[in-house]
């Protein structure tokens, strides 16, 4: 299991002054800092809109710091992030938690490497998710090397446990899923900003994708020998892919 460099040293049966402590360290501040600075990417992207989106990451031992609800992601201070348990109890932090945390927390348990999870409504991919369709794959090389397959996770009411099962039965296989009428979200085994990164790429290549399909022309695809490049420099860049790791069971 992942947790977020030195950020280990506090966990659910820690004490509330223990609990502030660990708030206060060092290395907790650099992480809010981060969270905070991928909600300003967010939201001056528009990948936001209103309070939308949030942002978690695990540290200690079986806990995350993650965002506030009914705050703007462009606007956070690092005071205003929460710490909770993995079932979503909240610990500690002045602000109510995301209503959204048990779909992080879910991929979390369910995916052992997600150290990071960001979950925004990018217009581009929000547009595939509220159509229902998957994103094709073999057409770019990005998104080959750093997502793979997106599939789109059934419609559930946010904020709810059935949402969070149904987004984390994907999240084995899957660093990035679609969200049916709703918007995306990714986990990273790497930090929160490779986590955001995946939504950057996601939302340019449904944006292309788009732009693409007005041209009157087909989409050009790449072959299976230019795939197979592409998967080996993945494999070298230590970057996970059913198509090149164990064909069932979790991404390692
Ligand atoms: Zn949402």
């Amino acid at each position: 299991m992942r947790i977020a460099k030195s950020a280990r040293t506090a966990s659910s049966s820690s004490t509330s002054a223990e609990l502030r402590a660990f708030l206060k360290s060092p290395e907790m501040r650099a992480l809010e800092l981060q969270i905070c600075e991928m909600g300003r990417r967010m939201w001056a992207r528009a990948y936001v809109d209103g309070n939308a989106g949030n942002i978690a990451i695990r540290v200690g031992n079986g806990l995350a710091l993650c965002t506030p609800t009914l705050v703007s992601k462009g606007f956070m201070k690092p005071e205003d992030l929460c710490l909770v348990d993995l079932d979503g109890n909240q610990l500690a932090g002045q602000k109510k938690r995301t209503s959204e945390i048990l779909m992080h927390l879910q991929i979390m348990k369910r995916q052992p490497r997600a150290l990071a999870t960001v979950h925004c409504h990018p217009p581009h991919a929000t547009a595939f998710a509220v159509t229902g369709i998957e994103p094709p794959t073999c057409i770019m090389p990005e998104i080959e090397l750093f997502i793979g397959k997106v599939p789109v996770a059934p419609y559930r009411t946010p904020g709810t446990m059935e949402l969070a099962r149904l987004v984390s039965d994907l999240a084995g296989r899957h660093n990035t899923i679609l969200m049916a009428n709703h918007g995306v979200v990714s986990w990273s085994h790497i930090s929160v900003e490779d986590a955001y990164f995946k939504i950057e790429i996601i939302d340019a290549y449904c944006h292309t994708l788009v732009v693409a399909s007005q041209l009157g022309a087909p989409l050009k695809t790449l072959s299976q020998t230019q795939l197979r490049d592409l998967l080996k420099i993945k494999q070298s860049l230590g970057i996970p892919d059913p198509r090149i790791g164990p064909k069932d069971g979790l991404l390692n």
